[in-house]
């Protein structure tokens, strides 16, 4: 079967888990390629630089998007995001699926440029366990915490632009049905069309 590569888009709220649940779908699976975004956030401790993320300053960021670098980019709590289009328009083009962690503002501007996207949403069992791991992480004052929190009560509305909404209460689980959501996109008729088309040559001389 010709296999394309698909984009698929995971937003959830911050400290829903969704680092960790790619981190363990990459380790588990190595068909998966994750984009790493640009940022002028500052990084936290233990981020490097080109791994986490491309950490640039506001100038550099604006200079990308006015090149058209950015396949998508967006603000979020002061600061700006984006992918860069380079490594995933290469990634598709050599039939390997390419996982962007964005939020939704990003991952709306996907679904525009990208019909056969994918976005999926992470979300944890609660809002009691998602600030349970957001103070858990330790990796913000308690200022930002209340800013990602209230930006999450704000994320909570648009969901339903999503494709699927998957819970990350335990891990192993999580990573399965994100494994499995991305599987069963890649049997869609519309990517099989071409594939079900030579089998219909095949049959003619029957
Ligand atoms: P995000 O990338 O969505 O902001 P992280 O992956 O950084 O979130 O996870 C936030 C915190 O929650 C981390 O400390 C992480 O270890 C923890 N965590 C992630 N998934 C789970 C889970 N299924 N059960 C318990 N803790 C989790
Ligand atoms: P964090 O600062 O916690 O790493 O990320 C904050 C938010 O920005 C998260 O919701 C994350 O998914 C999102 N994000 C990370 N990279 C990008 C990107 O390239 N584009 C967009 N639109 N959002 C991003």
């Amino acid at each position: 079967m010709n296999r394309k590569g698909i984009i698929i888009v995971v937003s959830g709220f911050s400290g829903a888990g969704k680092g960790t649940v790619m981190k363990a779908l990459t380790a588990k699976y190595d068909q998966y390629a994750l984009s790493v975004s640009a940022t002028t956030r500052t990084p936290r401790t233990g981020e490097v630089n080109g791994r986490e993320y491309f950490f640039v300053t506001t100038e550099e960021f604006e200079k990308m998007i006015d090149e058209d670098g950015l396949i998508e980019h967006a603000k979020y709590v002061n600061h700006y995001y984006g992918t860069p289009r380079k490594y995933v328009e290469d990634k598709l083009a050599n039939g390997i699926d390419v996982i962007l962690e964005i939020e939704i503002q990003g991952a709306l501007q996907i679904k525009e440029q990208y019909k056969d996207a994918v976005l999926l949403f992470i979300t944890p069992p609660s809002a009691g366990e998602l600030e349970k791991r957001l103070r858990g992480r330790g990796t913000e004052t308690d200022e930002v915490i209340k800013k990602r929190l209230s930006r999450a009560k704000e994320e909570s509305v648009g969901i339903e632009k999503y494709d699927y909404i998957v819970v990350n209460d335990k891990l192993e689980e999580c990573v399965e049905n994100v494994h499995r959501i991305i599987s069963a996109a890649h049997c869609s008729p519309d990517r099989n069309l071409e594939f079900i088309d030579d089998i219909r040559h095949q049959l003619e001389k029957y």
